[in-house]
């Protein structure tokens, strides 16, 4: 499937930091074919009709219901969208499989079965494992009967997750490894066929291994008694040496740490992009109960205090979709390029998700932290009633919490953004040090008077400057780094300030081109002023962030001349102007009620 609207001419992972995109690079929701709208349309269908019914008896943890809902998934081809036709697969564009995410997002607890399953549990088979290892499990993990769970975690190695203690030691014929450990947090644990497991073979060599759920030596704790996500399986897994045939190693021995980290760059992305799906739902739960609901005499809805929430709702969700589809786009443009350089469908998928790692631990963060916001607000929404099980809402906001946890925590993502940046720097594959020496060039010269001309040009300019505030405290620190004053590995308050910094600017030059494309469409679901309200906030609440994070970053390393000569900068970088935003987000928040659903 493709889409012909888009350029090729895209950003290398993480370039967005030094390089402007444009409408064209993009990929928008408002653009799916018809035979994505298909695959769109099925999964609601499944939703509806085969989730729905029995969302109260999967929260119970009713024995076969969840095996049996994947089974089905399966069935319809939703498990193996990503896969290739040769397992079984249904070998689908990037796009639509964040299509299916999306889609899927407001599946609760089944989000972890289907998530894990497809994601974590069988991409690590497709990236690394040998022809006869795929011909093995691929098929029967597509049509769903095999179930898959990923073994990483464990109880004294959760973020640190490489100083894993569960060993694996090799018989003496070289035929098979024994594997004892603990691993714990392992979702879909209860019923899996198949785990993916990271052990250390001879206590040393990280490495990941296939291995049956069935094999001897291998058991399983209760099931954990958790704050949200309660229908989906979560428990340890005790492994006593458990015979594992040689061939079951996964990759090369020594080398666990690529798989186990590679798996979850794709895992990250999705996670971010079912957010979003789930976002919307919220949003729409809360429309809906602000408008039935009464007090004072009249709707709930004609508060401006609600209507800021909805409004802000809104905004935030549309501002991580816009970047979900974005960054989608940016792997299929590479994955096709790899594709086309001969490499399998496997490789490609791999080298589009690990150019893109950077993008994908932003919407992991970004995407959480809206869908906190969101279920958060609708409680707040539905008041009192907000917090009765009886009420969705409050299920919601119990199963957004642990999106933040797994996946790699939040803070590890934000810190993983700019190792990631400085290693490629480091590399030669992004050129920080030109654009950086330009800020601080402009820091010492006479502002501009250029006139602003054009559609967007306020909008255009902020975004601009974004990204000079944000190289001009990351070149600061990195330059102090370099000069030996600063240690940036132990002043992660500074990394997470320029992570914050990051994730608005990503999320702000997606939305701004989102728009602009849509201003050049005739079948926009709403009226132009909208779009641009929803951008024009966002930019108002950004500027202030910006300037918050960019000061309390260079403050804790700058002092005196220099210090001042960056909050000069600053303020220069930071002049979008004020915003009516009452009026901007009554705009949104009405758009929102009248449609009493996702509206855009
Ligand atoms: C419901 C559920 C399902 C899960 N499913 C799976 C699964 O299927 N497979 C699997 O392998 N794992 C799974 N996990 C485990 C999950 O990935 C880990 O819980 C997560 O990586 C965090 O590890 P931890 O719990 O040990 O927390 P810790 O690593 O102990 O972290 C505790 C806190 O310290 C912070 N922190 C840690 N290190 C640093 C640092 N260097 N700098 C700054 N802050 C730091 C963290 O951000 C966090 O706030 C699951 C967990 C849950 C709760």
């Amino acid at each position: 499937m493709e889409n012909t609207a888009v350029s090729t001419d895209v950003l290398k992972g993480g370039e967005f930091l030094i390089r402007e995109s444009q409408p064209a690079d993009i990929f928008i929701p408002e653009e799916f074919t018809e035979e994505q709208k298909m695959i769109q349309q099925m999964t609601a269908d499944f939703i509806k009709n085969e989730l729905d019914p029995v969302r109260d008896r999967i929260e119970k943890q009713e024995a076969g219901l969840v095996p049996g809902l994947l089974k089905k998934m399966g069935d319809l081809g939703l498990l193996g969208a990503h896969m290739p036709t040769e397992y079984g697969g249904m070998e689908l564009d990037t796009n639509t499989n964040t299509i299916i995410a999306d889609v899927a997002g407001p599946m609760g607890s089944f989000c972890v079965p289907f998530a894990a399953h497809t994601g974590i549990g069988m991409l690590p088979i497709l990236y690394f494992g040998t022809e006869a290892q795929r011909q093995k499990y691929l098929p029967g993990m597509i049509t769903g009967d095999v179930k898959a769970a990923y073994c990483l975690t464990e109880p004294g190695s959760g973020s640190d997750a490489l100083n894993a203690k569960t060993r694996a030691d090799l018989s003496a014929d070289g035929s098979h490894y024994l594997i004892s450990g603990q691993k714990m947090w392992i979702s879909n644990a209860g019923f899996a066929d198949v785990f993916i497991v990271f052990a250390k073979v001879g206590g040393e060599k990280f490495t990941g291994f296939i291995v049956d759920a069935n094999t001897p030596g291998i058991t399983l704790g209760a099931e954990e008694d958790k704050l949200g996500i309660k229908g989906s399986s979560t428990r340890q897994v005790f492994f006593e040496n458990v015979q594992v045939p040689a061939d079951n190693v996964l990759g090369q021995v020594g080398k666990g740490h690529l798989i186990a980290f590679n798996a979850l760059n794709i895992g990250r992305f999705k996670l971010g992009v079912m957010c979003v799906g789930g976002s919307k739902k919220v949003l729409e739960m809360a429309a809906n109960y602000a408008n039935e609901r009464h007090q004072f005499g009249q709707p709930i809805a004609n508060f401006g205090a609600i209507q800021y929430k909805l409004a802000e709702m809104a905004i935030r969700t549309f501002a991580v979709e816009s970047a979900s589809y974005r960054t989608s786009q940016l792997m299929q443009v590479k994955k096709d390029a790899e594709t086309q350089n001969g490499k399998s469908f496997g490789e490609a998928t791999l080298e589009a998700a690990e150019e893109y790692a950077i993008e994908c631990s932003i919407l992991k963060v970004y995407g959480s932290e809206v869908s906190h916001y969101c279920v958060d607000e609708n409680v707040q929404i539905h008041g009192g009633i907000g917090f009765s099980e009886e009420f969705p809402a409050a299920r919601a906001y119990r199963d957004s919490r642990i999106n933040r946890i797994y996946e790699g925590t939040n803070e590890i993502n934000r810190l993983l953004m700019f190792d990631q940046i400085f290693k490629r720097a480091m590399k030669g594959e992004l050129d920080l040090v030109g654009p950086a020496w330009a800020v601080q060039k402009e820091l010492t010269s006479m502002p501009s008077m250029e006139k602003l001309e054009g559609e967007y040009a306020e909008e255009k300019r902020a975004i601009a400057d974004f990204r000079k505030v944000l190289l001009m405290t990351a070149g600061a620190a990195a330059k102090m780094q370099m000069d030996g004053k600063l240690n940036l590995k132990e002043e992660q308050e500074i990394l997470m300030n320029c992570a914050d910094m990051l994730i608005d600017l990503f999320a702000a030059e997606s939305m701004l081109l989102r728009v602009q494309k849509l201003a050049e469409r005739n079948d926009k679901a709403q009226a132009q002023e909208v779009y641009d309200a929803m951008l024009q906030v966002f930019l108002h609440d950004a500027t202030a962030r910006m300037q918050k994070n960019a000061t309390d970053a260079l403050a804790s390393f700058a002092e005196g001349d220099l210090l001042k000569t960056f909050m000069m900068g600053l303020k220069r970088f930071t002049k979008y102007p004020p915003v009516n935003v009452r009026e901007k987000r009554r705009l949104i928040a009405e758009v929102v009620l009248k449609a009493n659903t996702w509206p855009f």
